[in-house]
């Protein structure tokens, strides 16, 4: 299976893709936590990559095309995979549909987690006190729901149209949500 899980910031989508990827046995890749590993390993794009993610914008598209190429190329990705965090723009959004049919894998769909903007800003205000991440202070927070409504939720209409959408309710337990996922993803296997 090939999916791109999309969601706002403070969605769930990591802790799910986690979950999906054992039971699916695909690759799992977060552009977030490959944009965290450069900038801990203090690569040249690390240093620049590093006040964009603090300010909560978006790293430029070049860049995230180049590192999404580079990880789709190593061997467990060839099983399938679940993008998280990725496409965030429509022009992403086009790019890896190209990226995709030139390698010959093709996406089979997009799961979209839905929770409402105020019950985010909540949980990301909890993860704040939980891991320290640098983007998750209030001020950042708000950026990053900015950016999300701005440039990723029209990505959601870009797989709508396609037919490739899987819309669901993200509001619940963990355990309630994954089964939402996993029937969603059952029923186009
Ligand atoms: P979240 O979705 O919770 O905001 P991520 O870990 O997915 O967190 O991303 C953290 C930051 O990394 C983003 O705010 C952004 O600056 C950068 N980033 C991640 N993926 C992309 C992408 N596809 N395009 C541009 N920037 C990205």
């Amino acid at each position: 299976m090939r999916i791109v899980l999309l969601g706002a910031p403070g969605s769930g989508k990591g802790t799910q893709a986690v979950r999906l990827k054992s039971q699916l046995g695909v690759a799992h890749i977060s552009t977030g936590d490959l944009l965290r590993a450069e900038v801990a390993a203090g690569t040249a794009l690390g240093v620049k990559a590093k006040a964009v993610m603090e300010a909560g914008q978006l790293v430029s598209d070049d860049i995230m095309l180049g590192m999404l190429e580079n990880r789709l190329a190593q061997p467990d990705a060839a099983g399938g995979f679940i993008l998280d965090g990725y496409p965030r723009n429509l022009a992403q959004a086009n790019a890896l549909d190209a990226l995709l049919v030139r390698i010959g894998q093709p996406l089979d769909m997009a799961v979209l987690l839905e929770v409402d903007n105020e019950l985010l800003f909540q949980r990301l205000a909890g993860r704040a006190q939980a891991e320290g991440r640098k983007d998750d202070n209030p001020e950042t927070v708000r950026e990053r729901l900015r950016v999300y409504a701005a440039q990723t939720a029209p990505v959601v209409g870009y797989y709508r149209e396609r037919g490739q959408l899987a819309a669901l309710d993200g509001v619940g337990t963990l355990d309630e949500v994954y089964a939402r996922i996993v029937a969603a993803v059952g029923a186009r296997r």
